[in-house]
């Protein structure tokens, strides 16, 4: 089971073990904001609660966002592996503006698309071929892609993430 971590100005910082999540609220280093209620922790000396989200009692300097770099699986994963033209499960990625008319491998010129819409795009643009873009491709934001373990987040965690880019 695993604890979301709350900066103390409520951003999400990281998702730990509830064990983990446990000794930084006994080391008041942390205060429980959710217990997951469904789930107590059994041990020799009772019943605990368990915690699913915590706030550091002090601010945790963070690096600034950096940029997240561009990969194909990525480009799937933010697209929900569905086909940015046809909304169908996709397993591949296509350039918006084609590569061979200067189209780069960029986030806001790439998308999940699938096979068959691939093929008939070919070295076409969208408007060339009359489709809608279902998405509107930009660098992904949100704390998915700067945490860890947040890509499996729990109900209770949905009201302190940011919704997913
Ligand atoms: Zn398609």
């Amino acid at each position: 089971m695993r604890t979301l971590v709350l900066n103390a100005g409520y951003e999400p910082l990281a998702v730990v073990s509830f064990k983990r999540a446990l000794v930084l609220v006994m080391n008041r280093k942390a205060t429980v904001v959710q217990i997951d209620r469904e789930h107590p922790v059994w041990s020799a000396s009772g019943v605990w609660e368990r915690p699913s989200v915590i706030l550091l009692t002090r601010y945790v300097r963070i690096p600034r966002a950096r940029a997240v770099p561009v990969s194909r699986r990525g480009v799937l994963r933010r697209d929900d592996h569905r086909c940015a033209y046809c909304g169908k499960s996709a397993s591949t990625i296509d350039h918006v503006l084609p590569r061979s008319r200067g189209g780069r491998d960029t986030w806001d010129n790439l998308v999940a698309c699938c096979l068959r819409c691939n093929n008939v795009k070919g070295d076409h643009t969208p408007s060339e071929m009359g489709w809608n873009m279902l998405v509107d491709p930009r660098m992904p934001q949100g704390t998915g892609w700067v945490m860890r373990g947040v890509e499996r987040p729990l109900p209770q965690w949905d009201a302190y993430l940011a919704p997913a880019a």
